[in-house]
């Protein structure tokens, strides 16, 4: 499996607090939770150029992970569109946390994808509502999160395949926290938590769900189905008399 973790990288320029939590940038910290035997996984950055998003870059992944916060205006619309256009190809897509609002996601989803937020250093409860689920191989009927911050519903996104995870949090909100979508030959993971300043990422059960998350979404080499104009059919049409 060919992994490509893509990652804004700004706060970690910008604020020592996130680098004290990830001090090799949140691209870093996921590589090495998605390293593993058989596993190839390589990073990109807003600020490299085609932002790390080449062609070559992506006939080289089987999903794609994505986090990004304050500039996803600076994402190029060519490199959106290259990747939509892989996603309904059959690569897998993992966007996490703030990823909500980038412009692949948005593209994807074709709504606002907005919601409610706050940071308060509260307690996130997510609850499996899927257990059978391959994105939650592994995880309890919860996972806590001492301290995170807060999405609420509503979620502005068309309805999910399947909702997975059901966020709690202690200010009594809740939100649709581990969903899927399939988009063409495309398979889509939202993963909610992920806040740049807390160790969400360093957590076990969180890794978990990074893990299952890549694996049921990359592409296993399935064929894009044939469209247009089919002449030739499969069995013969016996001709009509009139
Ligand atoms: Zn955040």
């Amino acid at each position: 499996m060919k992994i490509t973790i893509w990652n804004e990288n700004r706060h970690e320029k910008k604020n020592p607090e996130v680098t004290k939590v990830y001090p090799e940038g949140i691209h870093g910290a996921l590589q090495e939770v998605l390293q593993q035997e058989g596993t190839e996984v390589r990073t990109a950055t807003l600020d490299e150029p085609e932002h790390g998003l080449s062609e070559e870059v992506l006939d080289q992944t089987d999903v794609l992970f994505w986090w990004g916060h304050i500039a996803h205006e600076e994402v190029e619309e060519h490199i959106v569109d290259r990747v939509h256009e892989r996603v309904l190809e059959g690569m897998g897509l993992v966007v996490l946390h703030s990823g909500h609002f980038s412009k692949i996601f948005k593209k994807l989803m074709g709504t606002s994808c907005d919601l409610k937020w706050r940071e308060a250093d509260e307690t996130e409860r997510l609850w499996v509502i899927d257990p059978s689920h391959p994105l939650v191989h592994g995880i309890g009927e919860y996972i806590e999160l001492e301290r995170e911050e807060m999405y609420g519903e509503h979620f502005d996104v068309p309805a999910p395949d399947e909702v997975v995870m059901l966020s709690w949090f202690e200010g009594g909100e809740v939100f649709r926290s581990l969903n899927t979508y399939h988009r063409g030959n495309g398979k889509i993971v939202y993963f909610r938590p992920g806040h740049e300043t807390y160790a969400t990422y360093h957590n076990n059960e969180i890794q978990q769900v990074l893990k299952n998350a890549a694996a049921w979404a990359a592409d296993g080499g399935r064929k894009r189905p044939v469209y247009g104009h089919h002449p030739d059919p499969i069995e013969k049409i016996a001709p009509r008399n009139s």
